[in-house]
């Protein structure tokens, strides 16, 4: 099939079943389109919409977000995951502001250079916003070219990668573009999907290798893996009355700028740091472990709770703050520890409530005696 017929195909695919009410696609600019697309990255449209709707009422325009503190815009990435994507989006929106005069550039190689966007998110930002004729290439473009065309290998290698890019110029429409590359994004994520591909619904079944042999599970190919290794970390959740003790992790590795709980190798390194700051860990209590999954390896956390029994007592050291349970504080913070703070204010509401109760008994019990 030539790339004008393949492209032809996909645009009338498109005017029928293409998604066209999507946030980013109503009041097109770069920067909605550029949120978005990194926002997509590694996540799902339908749980992209509501994140991506808060991010834009908060943080409108560019300048807006070069403006804003990290922690605030890391507070509103929270859930989302994979968070270098936000502090890039950061640096780059402050970049643009200051090296481009706040104008989103137009030049495919200044886009690139901005912090967070790679080749395809370039093509993508151009294409989608600015009607520049660029090919892109996500994970639904690439899965809708390797199964087509029947290429084999992993895409992460880069002889596989090259292949897909240049089959993706060569479809690539040189009219309508936004629309051609909105069609490849949309026939991956609802037609040709990983799991079940519908072929009898696909503008491209009668030319496609994978469909004519049936081997649409066979690609792309996935990345050859090893098991994700295992590692451990014990957590410390120290409880000031409605308040919870966090720290910012340093701006490189895991969580990078996030808050989170201390965190130690093991419970004798957490028992160390409170003796250091005398104190009385007699209460301690340690929960049921909570496991999270990075594309690298496995990490199971072990909580354990300390409620302070002198309230006012400080441990604030350099980077820690108390954070009040409840109050969703506009800092940034990770999954997992967000899910340790909602079991805090539970358990925490609970001692409040069974303390309350025995108090009214008490007071019961002395009117009585009265
Ligand atoms: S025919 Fe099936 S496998 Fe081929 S591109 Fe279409 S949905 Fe994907």
């Amino acid at each position: 099939m030539t790339g004008d017929n393949f492209s032809r195909r996909v645009l009338a695919w498109f005017e029928r079943h293409g998604r066209k009410h999507l946030p980013w696609q109503q009041q097109v600019t770069p920067y909605r389109v550029w949120v978005s697309e990194i926002m997509l990255q590694q996540t799902q449209v339908q749980t992209v919409i509501p994140y991506y709707e808060r991010f834009l009422q908060r943080f409108p325009d560019l300048q807006a977000l070069a403006d804003a503190p990290l922690d605030d815009v890391l507070h509103h990435w929270s859930g989302l995951g994979y968070y270098a994507r936000a502090r890039n989006l950061h640096q780059a929106a402050r970049v643009v502001r200051d090296q481009h005069q706040g104008e989103f550039p137009r030049e495919f190689d200044a886009v690139c250079q901005l912090p967070g966007i790679g080749r395809s998110t370039a093509g993508a930002i151009l294409s989608l916003a600015c009607q520049q004729r660029f090919a892109i290439l996500d994970g639904n473009v690439k899965r809708v070219l390797a199964r087509f065309y029947a290429v084999e290998g992993w895409p992460g290698k880069s002889a596989v990668l090259k292949q897909l890019w240049e089959l993706s110029e060569a479809v690539t429409s040189d009219e309508r573009v936004a629309e051609f590359n909105q069609a490849m994004m949309d026939l991956g994520a609802t037609v040709c999907t990983r799991g079940r591909p519908d072929c009898a619904r696909c503008p491209l079944s009668d030319a496609c290798r994978a469909h004519a042999a049936g081997t649409q599970a066979r690609y792309p190919q996935p990345k050859p893996r090893a098991r994700l290794p295992q590692r451990e970390t014990h957590m410390l959740l120290l409880v000031d009355g409605q308040a919870a003790y966090l720290e910012r992790r340093p701006a490189q590795g895991i969580w990078g700028g996030l808050w989170s709980f201390p965190e130690f190798d093991s419970r004798e390194a957490l028992l160390a740091w409170c003796d250091a700051r005398a104190l009385d860990t007699a209460g301690i209590e340690t929960q049921p472990p909570l496991g999270h999954t990075f594309s690298h390896f496995h990490l199971t956390i072990t909580p354990h709770r300390l409620a302070l029994k002198n309230p006012g007592f400080s441990v604030m050291e350099g980077s820690g703050r108390w954070y009040t349970l409840g109050r969703a504080e506009a800092v940034g913070l990770a999954a997992p520890v967000q899910r340790l703070l909602g079991r805090l204010q539970r358990t925490t509401n609970e001692d409040n409530q069974h303390g309350a109760n025995g108090q009214l008994r008490e007071t019961g019990q002395r009117s009585r005696r009265a």
